[in-house]
């Protein structure tokens, strides 16, 4: 008995002991504790090559804690890598106007070469020197020439436009057939509108009459086609039509065949030539408004529709921008008021002092009509006028001065080369000139 209690004193005693330890183990524990100072760690996203993370926190104390801030392992954190490569094309060998190119997939991130690769096409677009030799352009990477102008005659072949008459029957039969059904007011069938004339920058279009271009042979033809005809002046309705007089009615498809324009060249300095056409190619309206030339009809469809037409797109990189000077000087009359500021232009109407130095220059300066001109309604003396036999085929072309004492009046050049003024709404003929580099 005596020894049980000895034991169990003993027992007390070292649970007492324990307890104490417990309780000191307790004390120490509180005071290592702190409060978690949580930094972020961003989220990363894992690459083909490289692991991402999720979000976690990290504290001074050396532990990691989720999203949740529950505590985690660091390696609970690894995104691993995706093994997924990014494709992307890499051009090694560029494509030129004459040599194919070549290309292949890579990894846009690790830039490791995947499987695939292509030819890459020759462009077949040359890129044109600056200057002309002889007329032609030169491509600066493959040395191709491409004749730009041709000098012939001492006359500069420049550009394409719809000119002589197709007379050929059969021809004719064919070209019909390529165009198919003629336009009505209802569908155009696939024919253009022409447009009248420009107005504050707006066009207007006629009411009947259209055009359409087809490839025949090599050649390229335009036919015409009109319901009612051209007014000779834009509101003065009535059956006074050049186009009557001129040969062309209504209802009939007229084909013209567009050849080379035929340019004079009335001067040549600092690498450029000044070309004015030795024809009268087309008929068109000064003016809807008595705005001057900056504003006027005919200059907006000169470096629109005529610019667009008759140049492809080699030959307009070579035509210089000129600046037209729209000055009192350029007209006859130094004290003339109604001039406009200067305009840039590609195309512009020859002034009427540019008109004097020409014929000073021994430049005949009155111009026959083509046959299109004709059915544009440009006035042309008829072969019927038996007092005007040395003039037949010869018509009236505007210039761009308008007339000092009347506004509404704009200088033309007649016929035998003398100089008349005709109101601005009227339809005349078009001699365009511009400015083109050596
Ligand atoms: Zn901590
Ligand atoms: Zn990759
Ligand atoms: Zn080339």
């Amino acid at each position: 008995m005596k020894k049980n209690k000895r034991l169990l004193i003993l027992a007390v005693a070292l649970a007492l002991a324990i307890a104490a330890m417990a309780l000191a183990a307790c004390d120490g524990k509180a005071q290592t504790a702190h409060t978690h100072n949580y930094v972020e760690v961003a989220a990363n996203s894992p690459t083909c090559v490289l692991a991402g993370n999720s979000l976690y926190y990290t504290c001074e104390c050396g532990r990691y804690f989720d999203a949740n801030k529950n505590e985690i392992k660091l390696s609970d954190t690894v995104i691993p890598a995706t093994g997924e490569h990014t494709e992307t094309w890499e051009v090694d060998v560029e494509a030129t106007c004459v040599r194919d190119g070549h290309k292949y997939k890579k990894c846009a991130v690790c830039g490791e070469k995947l499987d695939g690769e292509e030819t890459i096409p020759k462009t077949g677009e040359h890129t044109w020197g600056d200057k002309l030799e002889n007329g032609k352009a030169k491509c600066t990477v493959c040395g191709l020439e491409n004749e730009i102008y041709k000098s012939e005659n001492g006359k500069i072949y420049f550009g394409n436009y719809p000119q002589s008459e197709v007379d050929d029957a059969a021809l004719i039969a064919e070209l019909n057939a390529k165009a198919g059904e003629k336009p009505t007011l209802e569908n155009a069938h696939g024919w253009s509108k022409y447009i009248k004339f420009y107005c504050e920058g707006e066009a207007t279009f006629e009411e009947d009459m259209w055009y359409i271009d087809v490839e025949h042979g090599g050649n390229k033809y335009r036919g015409v086609y009109f319901l009612t005809n051209l007014y000779f002046a834009i509101w003065y309705h009535n059956n006074n039509s050049n186009q009557l007089s001129n040969g062309y009615e209504v209802e009939t498809v007229y084909w013209f065949k567009w050849e080379p324009i035929e340019w004079v060249s009335v001067r040549t300095d600092d690498n450029k030539m000044t070309l004015v056409a030795n024809l009268i190619l087309d008929g068109q309206y000064w003016s809807a408004a008595d705005d001057g030339y900056k504003n006027s009809n005919v200059r907006q469809w000169l470096n629109e529709n005529f610019y667009a037409d008759a140049f492809n797109d080699v030959e307009a990189k070579f035509i210089l921008q000129a600046t037209v000077d729209n000055s009192a000087a350029s007209t006859s009359n130094p004290d003339n008021p109604n001039v406009c500021e200067d305009t840039l232009d590609k195309v512009f109407l020859p002034s009427e002092s540019e008109v004097t130095t020409m014929h000073e220059d021994s430049f005949a300066i009155n111009r026959k009509t083509t046959a299109y001109a004709r059915v544009r309604g440009a006035y042309t003396v008829p072969e019927s006028n038996k007092g005007l036999k040395k003039y037949h085929g010869y018509g009236t072309w505007w210039l761009r001065s308008q007339n000092a004492t009347n506004a509404t009046k704009i200088t033309t050049i007649m016929y035998d080369g003398s100089i008349l003024n005709d109101y601005y709404y009227r339809a005349d003929g078009i001699v365009p000139a511009l400015l083109l580099t050596l």
